[in-house]
């Protein structure tokens, strides 16, 4: 099958040099196994760490082995008894055209969801998870209050906003470009700036004259720095991802927030999306529910061949996507 391997850990901004395809043997079926056929490949900001050796909390990818990740598949054939062929299923998987897993270590979509497929590696799978327990577990929004979100127009973030408004927030959000803020408003963000063209604090304290209540922070750098300073008494701040540093090369510096902390009695608090594991069920249960009830919506940026799997990936650092990025594979 074709696989696509990590050629190389990059330093700084990744490329297309880091990845290298290759065509490999699939071993043989065992009891208890799959044989799959990929249909959509998730590509996330969290695999920039993976693809560098430092110490994190997933182990870092192998130079010379298959990359891995979020995986739609459908089952192409079986020795698992629990799996039958065209049955799809969502796993962490190599980003390869097919591949041989045990059956217990994927999830089975439902069979009869409304959702489509791929909103499994998005909505309904690890990002809207991430926004859920982020979100409603460590900012706990009120009604009336006022929640920031930077990467609002990603796929975490994009749900963080609606989920804030389904709790009665005022909801402001920072994006890359004026077809995303215009993007947000129409999701129903009372405000959003765009960081690239704003003069970010002066725009982020305009939309939020009463202070900040719930920062869900995906970005960290400047905007972060800009929200610190809007801080109420009590305010939450969700440390989800600071994707403006990932590429970076030296030790990011910048104000130090502890001082704005402690005068406002923040809580600030990073988190993992496996942190909450025991709890997916009930989150996907929620988020599919609000969902079919028209109070979700999501948004995708699709683009196709297993090929292309490498600049989808390399695109999440330009902001070419709005919504969740996947892959159409098959
Ligand atoms: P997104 O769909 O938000 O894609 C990444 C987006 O980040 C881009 O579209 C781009 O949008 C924005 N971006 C890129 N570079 C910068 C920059 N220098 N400054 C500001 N924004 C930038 O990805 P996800 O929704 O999957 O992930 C969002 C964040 O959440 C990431 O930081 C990710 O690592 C983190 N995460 C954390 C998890 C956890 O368990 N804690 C789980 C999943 C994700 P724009 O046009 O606005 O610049």
């Amino acid at each position: 099958t074709n696989t696509i391997l990590l050629a190389s850990r990059p330093q700084g901004a990744p490329t297309e040099a880091q990845f290298r395809f290759e065509t490999r043997e699939l071993p043989a079926l065992q009891s208890g196994e799959v044989l799959l056929k990929t249909r959509y490949v998730s590509v996330d900001p969290y695999m920039r760490g993976r693809m560098s050796s430092a110490k994190s909390y997933v182990e870092p990818f192998k130079v010379g082995e298959p990359i891995a990740g979020g995986v739609v598949a459908e089952v192409v054939e079986s020795q698992a008894e629990n799996l039958p062929v065209g049955r799809l299923v969502v796993g962490n998987l190599p980003w390869q055209e097919f591949s041989v897993a045990q059956a217990k270590m994927l999830q089975p979509l439902p069979a009869e969801g409304k959702a489509p497929a791929s909103y499994y590696l998005g909505l309904l799978g690890m990002t809207g998870l991430t926004a859920y327990f982020g979100l409603l577990d460590i900012c706990e929004p009120q009604e009336g209050e006022t929640v920031v979100v930077s990467g609002a127009a990603g796929a975490v973030g994009m749900v963080v906003g609606q989920l804030a408004k389904i709790k009665g927030a005022r909801v402001i959000g920072t994006a890359g470009t004026d077809e995303k803020v215009a993007y947000l408003k129409e999701l129903g963000f009372d405000e959003a700036i765009n960081y690239k063209t704003a003069d970010v604090p002066k725009a982020l304290a305009a939309a939020a004259p009463n202070g900040v209540d719930c920062y869900f922070d995906n970005v960290g750098g400047p905007i972060t720095d800009a929200v610190y300073d809007l801080l109420n008494k009590h305010a939450r701040i969700a440390v989800c991802g600071q994707i403006s540093t990932y590429n970076a090369t030296e030790v990011p510096t910048g104000p130090r927030p502890e001082g704005k902390l402690l005068k406002t009695s923040s809580k600030l608090q990073g988190f993992i999306v496996s942190d909450y594991h025991s709890r997916w069920p009930e989150g996907s249960r929620q988020l599919a529910e609000w969902y079919e009830q028209g109070k979700l919506q999501f948004e995708e940026t699709v683009t196709e061949g297993f090929d292309q799997i490498p600049a989808a990936f390399l695109g999440l650092f330009e902001g070419d996507n709005t919504g969740k990025a996947v892959v159409k594979v098959a």
